[in-house]
């Protein structure tokens, strides 16, 4: 498919399906018009350093290219910020935050947190579209979950920005300075909020370093805020790879408070070269979440919730429902309904309203999801993956099952960032506790069960960040997400999510 051709067909030729559809009763066809989608997004051929409100080529005068993963085709050329660009971006917040913004009443800065929020929603096609073609997820997923998640986030925090002290009775909130913000690639804009929301909303000011693969949407969110004229310096937004453009941001003197979101191994690099230096540090880590579903389990909800635990946004979700533990005796017939539902998901074209799995983000990660793959294969386990053809360009993985699985596969211990799901059994609850808790990670679990009290026994016994019960994958700005053990520590969302980005000890009553 060339860059620039519909992916289905012309829009005359949709149209007419459309219709036709009308006509066959039962049938809901709903074809994305690939081509107006595209259309929507005016993507410049070079995207500069948003550094003290304006656009600065970087002192490297380097650039590197970002691809749109479903496809392999080029979108744009992005800045590469050396140690100087660094050092410029973390200065111009330090000064926006010493000069105004740590001053400005919180109901001022509340105003600003609304203006971003109401521009990504009067944005929100062209921000949808720009994140499924520099991502791969699927448009019904960036359109009904990452985009108004953002907004959501920003409108949530701006209503926190002048309620500080009631958040933290009786002790003297204050900001911190700047943020250092390290973001992932798998919810690119999604990420960007949920740092920038709380670190404006208390006062703070940031520099952002997206993930290399997707930086688009955080170069069109930087638009915004420079259209909401936010006080030039308060957000800045670098591009560059992590190891050299992360590793200056996060070390910088200046900045008092590095959020990481991102894999595990980066992670520990970071906490070990900032210990001692004095800087507030919180990790957003990988996971290998549990999905425990039991007998008396409304088994359709939960073929459901499984399906969407692990393959929403092609499985490339640190909260993924990775590993499905079912109670034996609802074993055959659960993944029986597991096969039949994955023989209908969609998997192509992101930019396809009916899409369900699009493209892995990256070459790299598609070699990850490859190699485990290969070794539960090797190791024993019995795959199932449906028929479905899939792109001949682009990075593409089918929605794969693992019976068979023991607990010592490296399907079951390792995360694999993609549709890969491993099922393994148990009998009591107590086993599933034990099954679910044995892994390093912590981040998220799932239970499926009629009984309100085994929900709250199991939730009480697991080691996760999140427990949901009779559902999975739900986000809500007002509640606080965040891992044990590998998963990482600190908490973002909620009233959580405020605390670190302040200083509360000096206040202290
Ligand atoms: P990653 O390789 O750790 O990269 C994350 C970010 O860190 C990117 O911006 C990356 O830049 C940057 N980076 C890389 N090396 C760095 C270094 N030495 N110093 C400073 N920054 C550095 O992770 P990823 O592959 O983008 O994301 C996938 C991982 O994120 C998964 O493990 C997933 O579980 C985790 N994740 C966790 C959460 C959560 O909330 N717990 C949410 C989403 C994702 P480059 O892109 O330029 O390399």
């Amino acid at each position: 498919m060339g860059k620039d051709e519909p992916a289905r067909g012309s829009g005359g030729e949709q149209i007419r399906r459309r219709e036709a559809d009308l006509a066959e009763p039962g049938v809901r066809w709903d074809y994305a018009p690939a081509r107006e989608s595209r259309e929507i997004v005016r993507l410049r051929e070079r995207y500069d350093l948003f550094v003290g409100g304006r656009w600065l080529e970087p002192k490297t005068e380097r650039t590197f290219t970002t691809i749109d993963p479903a496809t392999e085709e080029p979108l744009a050329e992005v800045a590469e910020a050396g140690e100087e660009d660094v050092d410029l971006a973390v200065r111009a917040a330090a000064e926006a935050w010493e000069a105004r913004w740590r001053d400005l009443p919180g109901r001022e800065r509340a105003k600003y947190l609304y203006r971003i929020a109401r521009a990504l929603q009067e944005r929100s096609r062209e921000f949808a579209v720009l994140e499924t073609l520099n991502n791969g997820k699927p448009i019904k997923e960036s359109r009904d979950v990452d985009v108004p998640l953002a907004a959501a986030h920003f409108f949530y925090y701006a209503g926190w920005a002048d309620k500080l002290e009631y958040a933290f009775p009786g002790r003297r909130p204050r900001p911190l300075g700047v943020a250092a913000q390290i973001t992932p690639w798998n919810f690119p804009l999604l990420m960007c909020a949920w740092k920038l929301a709380p670190a404006l909303a208390t006062g703070n000011t940031a520099v952002l370093k997206p993930a290399s693969t997707t930086p688009l949407t955080a170069l069109l969110l930087a638009e915004v805020i420079q259209e909401a004229d936010l006080p030039p310096g308060v957000v800045n937004v670098i591009t560059g790879p992590g190891g050299r453009t992360g590793g200056w941001l996060a070390a910088h003197p200046a900045v008092a408070k590095v959020a990481f979101t991102g894999s595990t191994e980066i992670g520990k690099v970071l906490r070990r070269s900032l210990a001692g230096s004095g800087k507030r540090l919180t990790l957003e880590l990988g996971g290998k979440a549990a999905n425990i579903i039991f007998e008396d389990a409304p088994i359709d909800q939960a073929i459901e919730g499984i399906v969407n635990g692990i393959f929403f946004n092609q499985g490339e979700v640190c909260c993924a429902g990775s590993r499905l533990f079912v109670q034996e005796s609802v074993a055959e017939l659960v993944i029986a309904k597991l096969k039949a539902r994955l023989s209908t998901l969609r998997v192509g074209d992101p930019l396809d309203k009916n899409t369900d799995i699009g493209a892995i983000n990256n070459r790299a990660q598609l070699a990850k999801i490859q190699e485990l793959v290969r070794s539960g294969i090797e190791e024993g386990a019995e795959i199932y993956q449906p028929e479905c053809e899939l792109p001949e360009r682009g990075f593409w993985f089918r929605p794969t099952l693992f019976t068979n699985v023991a607990m010592s596969h490296r399907i079951a211990r390792e995360e694999i960032f993609g549709p890969v799901l491993s099922i393994l059994t148990f009998r009591t609850p107590e086993e599933a506790v034990e099954k679910a808790n044995n892994t390093e990670y912590g981040l998220s679990a799932g239970i499926w069960t009629e009984k309100g009290s085994r929900i709250l026994w199991m939730a009480e016994r697991m080691k996760a960040g999140v427990v949901w019960a009779n559902t999975f994958n739900r986000f809500d700005p007002s509640s606080p997400f965040g891992g044990y053990k590998e998963s990482g520590f600190g908490r973002e969302g909620g009233r959580h999510g405020l605390e670190p980005y302040l200083d509360l000890d000096g206040g202290a009553a």
